[in-house]
């Protein structure tokens, strides 16, 4: 069996962590076109990767010695290289590798820029042994511009729509906002009036990566190891900090720790040891 579709992060194989996986379902292309994004083929068509295959390598994933099952076991990072809920036909693969790994309580992240399909939320609702299994993060990186920034996505309303979706099925949302680009800085106040409107269970506000970013503090990004980062600079702090307005919300800067905080559980790779500037300290971690 191969595991062309599942990308380890080094760590799963390497450590007695349980670590992440990253799932994805094309080879090639998204639709959306976001203006930052550094997958091949960003604007153009998905070519999907053939069912079968895909299939295989779900079996081949869950066979794996570096996959650990279970509630304690391996995140499940579903499609980081496209929308995953672009089409039906993605829509389907899609489901098909959560569905099996939720089935043996393995947690398991969705990060989208559409409205999130009805079906979709059904069937990961009645696959998950338990709710905190499943994060949905919802992104978006600017409100004013989101036509030119990320023109082939959902509009934003709709997006924002998508948290109270999940709860409608009694799943966690977040909002991901990665990458934070300084622009949106300018729609803060904005972005505040509308999350006051249609808020999420919690909030993770991501970096900029970069290629091949010299003379700085750099950062390896677990899916493209070339690419590095500042990390989070004073626009960085000042957005985060007018965002506390939005509400009694919690705010990550670590899409793994919002699984291990509705998890009571560690993340992993260790982010309060290895990345302690994106602990956000909200539970005892390394204690
Ligand atoms: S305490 Fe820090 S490392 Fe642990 S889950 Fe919370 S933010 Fe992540």
């Amino acid at each position: 069996m191969t595991i062309d579709n599942v990308r380890f992060l080094e760590e799963v194989r390497l450590a007695p962590e349980p670590g992440r996986v990253f799932v994805n379902v094309t080879s090639r292309g998204c639709g959306s076109g976001c203006s930052y994004c550094y997958v091949d083929g960003f604007r153009e068509v998905q070519e999907l990767v053939d069912f079968d295959q895909f299939r295989a390598s779900i079996d081949a994933l869950v066979s794996d010695e570096s996959f650990q099952p279970g509630p304690d076991g391996t995140v499940v990072s579903m499609c980081p290289d496209t929308e995953p809920f672009k089409t039906p036909e993605s829509t389907d693969r899609v489901l098909f590798a959560a569905k099996r790994v939720l089935r043996l309580g393995n947690p398991v992240q969705f990060s989208t820029k559409e409205r999130l399909p009805e079906r979709a939320l059904a069937e990961v609702a009645d696959a998950a042994r338990r709710p905190e299994q499943v994060v949905w993060f919802t992104s978006m990186t600017t409100v004013s511009a989101a036509h030119q920034v990320e023109p082939g996505a959902a509009p934003i309303i709709e997006r924002l729509r998508n948290f109270e979706r999940c709860r409608a099925h009694g799943m966690p949302s977040c909002l991901y906002i990665k990458p934070f680009l300084p622009s949106m800085l300018r729609d803060t106040d904005r972005l505040i009036e509308l999350l006051l409107a249609h808020p999420p269970d919690s909030i993770c506000v991501g970096i900029l990566y970069k290629a091949n970013e010299r003379g700085t503090r750099s950062h390896r990004h677990p899916v493209h190891p070339g690419l590095t980062s500042r990390g989070l600079d004073d626009r960085f702090i000042e957005f985060v900090s007018r965002l506390r307005q939005a509400g009694d919300i919690k705010i990550f800067h670590s899409a793994i720790c919002v699984n291990a905080w509705q998890l009571d559980r560690e993340p992993s790779p260790p982010i309060w040891s290895s990345y302690p500037e994106l602990c956000v300290s909200c539970r005892g971690c390394g204690q």
